[in-house]
């Protein structure tokens, strides 16, 4: 595999990042994962457009266009001949070569290195049979709202969730549902209103689920943005997530509860197949 570090395209062995970079000593840095279809990239301008948020929110600096930021983007496919799976980017505060919980100096170079990983997405598995999630208490810091990657928590609950017999794991904070592990939560109620918790600290914003916001609409479906508890979800008609890598997943069971009748909901399909196909035809 062909990867990007700071300016360069070399082969993955030849990749160097320091040792006292601040994204390996303090997990200060931030990142998107775009996915990839048929070549071209999914939702591009939405990431890049989190990416500078995440970036300036930390004070980051991100010294690269989104112009700039494409054309990597669309090299790194090219040179891994990637038809279909992600592109992963992480930019870090990068390190004035010595630990200091102070950020360096403002001039002080940031990291970038980006890599892609070919994955079969369109016909995931998951997103066929849907997936069985445990819910596990979100124990993550208060600024979810940022990518950072700081990610021990979630993957702490992923392999709790994975002990428990589980597929993924649904993160609960007060009685309420935030966020999977790794996407989006929805639920669709019996009266026919799909429900996705409001956008806040307390989650990241997906890029995917604006976007099926956006479809939920064309397809004329009653939309509310708002937290529901565990309970509520388990007795609800359907439930979904949403990622970049994952589209649109239905979920089956929560905490051994089947959903519905425990099989992949209408909703959830016809809208993962809507999100497929507006995705290919809007990639860039
Ligand atoms: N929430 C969390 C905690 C995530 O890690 C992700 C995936 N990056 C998402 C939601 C979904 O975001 P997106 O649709 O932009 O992939």
């Amino acid at each position: 595999r062909t990867v990007y570090v700071n300016g360069d395209y070399v082969a993955e062995r030849d990749a160097t990042v320091s040792i006292f970079d601040r994204g390996f000593l303090l997990a200060d840095g931030v990142y998107e994962v775009s996915s990839v279809l048929g070549g071209k990239l999914v939702d591009f301008p939405g990431h890049m457009g989190r990416l500078k948020r995440s970036a300036a929110a930390l004070e980051i600096a991100l010294p690269w266009d989104e112009e700039t930021l494409l054309a990597i983007h669309r090299e790194l496919i090219r040179r891994n001949a990637l038809d279909e799976g992600m592109v992963y980017l992480q930019l870090t505060r990068g390190s004035a070569g010595d630990r200091d919980f102070h950020y360096p100096d403002a001039d002080t170079q940031p990291t970038l290195v980006l890599f892609t990983q070919a994955k079969s997405l369109v016909d995931a598995r998951s997103g066929r049979e849907g997936i069985r999630v445990a819910t596990q208490p979100d124990w993550r810091w208060a600024r979810r709202d940022i990518k950072t990657v700081q990610l021990l928590y979630p993957a702490m609950a992923k392999m709790a969730a994975k002990a428990a017999g589980a597929d993924d794991a649904w993160l609960v904070e007060d009685g309420m549902v935030t966020e999977g592990a790794s996407n989006n939560v929805w639920m669709l109620t019996h009266d026919a209103t799909l429900v996705t918790r409001e956008l806040s600290s307390a989650i990241l914003p997906g890029i995917t689920r604006a976007a099926v916001m956006t479809l939920a609409e064309t397809l004329a479906l009653q939309l509310e943005e708002r937290a529901f508890s565990v309970e509520e979800a388990q007795q609800a008609r359907e439930c979904f997530v949403t990622s970049a890598s994952s589209f649109v997943t239905p979920v089956i069971a929560i905490d051994g509860v089947p959903v519905g009748d425990g099989r992949p909901g209408e909703v959830a399909r016809r809208l993962r197949a809507a999100y497929i196909e507006e995705s290919r035809r809007r990639a860039l």
